[in-house]
């Protein structure tokens, strides 16, 4: 377990991180949320021993990280990296060669993690030849290729196309199955959501909300109800206690002020028509994110 506690930050007078706490568990995906300037990065390279603190500590296993700890993590920095003049196969075995490997063990690896990435027809060409994508593609593979045991990527998922996500995600997911502690960070809240087991959200340098994903949303959990009837939704507008979010013939989306007003919806749903389905909505993650944000 890789644990912030407490992390403080300035640059000149203007403090960027303010008590600053959160676990990344092994064997989980933990999405970092923010807004620009929100303090993401600081707390990556912080993370990473890139940036000095003023107070807190970070440590994995309840021991302070050594520059080996450091030395071991798998790092996708925010500003992209790689040799552009370099070929992709022989940049991704230079850097396994730089954590020990011997230069076949490096290639064997480059090899398998570049063909995961699907880039393995991309493998002979200079890296600054490939799209933005492949060249983002490349550089998670420079962060994996070494099977660190804990991966700290900033915005891997940024100008990637949708298939290209979705093969970065079942990468990381795969890594975190096989024990890894992730922290990724990402802006586009629909990947974060559909992927991270765990959740951080920070603004103006603070942890605004953090923990599991569905305990979040739990916590979160609005009066929020979908109403499905054979019978046209408008009469829910006159009923008290309730507001009315969005409807269309027999379906409605609603706020209750309480259960009760819920309840006593669903009992008069039923005296007008057949109730095909009366559910609570949890809130998406952008719900929750508008509102500890504030
Ligand atoms: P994020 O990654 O969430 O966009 P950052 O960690 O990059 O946020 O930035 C956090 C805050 O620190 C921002 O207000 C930013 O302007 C400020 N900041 C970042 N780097 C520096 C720096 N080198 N000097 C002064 N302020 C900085």
């Amino acid at each position: 377990m890789l644990t912030l506690s407490g992390i403080e930050k300035s640059y000149g007078e203007r403090r960027v991180l303010d008590d600053v706490s959160f676990d990344i568990a092994p064997g989980r995906l933990t999405g970092f949320v923010g807004g620009n300037g929100a303090g993401k990065t600081t707390t990556m390279r912080i993370i990473l021993g890139l940036l000095a603190h003023e107070r807190g500590e970070v440590t994995l296993n309840g021991a302070p990280l050594t520059a080996a700890d450091r030395r071991g993590f798998g790092y996708m920095p925010e500003e992209r990296g790689l040799y552009p003049k370099m070929r992709v196969l022989e940049h991704i075995v230079y850097l396994a060669r730089l954590h020990g490997f011997t230069k076949d063990d490096a290639t064997t690896r480059a090899r398998a993690i570049l063909d995961r990435l699907g880039l393995g027809e991309r493998m002979n060409d200079n890296v600054e030849a490939l799209s933005l994508g492949n060249q983002q593609r490349a550089q998670i593979a420079a962060a994996l290729v070494h099977d660190p045991e804990v991966l700290i990527l900033d915005e891997p998922f940024s100008g990637l196309d949708p298939l290209a996500v979705d093969v970065v995600a079942s990468v990381l997911q795969e890594r975190a199955a096989a024990g890894v502690s992730v922290l990724f960070s990402s802006h586009q809240l629909d990947v974060v959501e559909r992927l991270c087991d765990d959740l951080v959200i920070i603004a103006g340098g603070t942890i605004r909300a953090n923990g599991s994903r569905d305990e979040l949303r739990n916590r979160h959990a609005s009066r929020r109800f979908e109403l499905v009837s054979s019978a046209d939704a408008g009469w829910l507008r006159e009923q008290p206690g309730i507001e009315v979010v969005d409807f269309d013939s027999g379906w409605a989306v609603f706020d209750a002020d309480d259960d009760a007003s819920a309840q006593r919806v669903l009992r008069a749903a039923l005296e007008r028509g057949d109730v095909a389905s009366f559910s609570p909505q949890r809130p998406s993650l952008a719900q929750i994110f508008k509102e500890v944000i504030q």
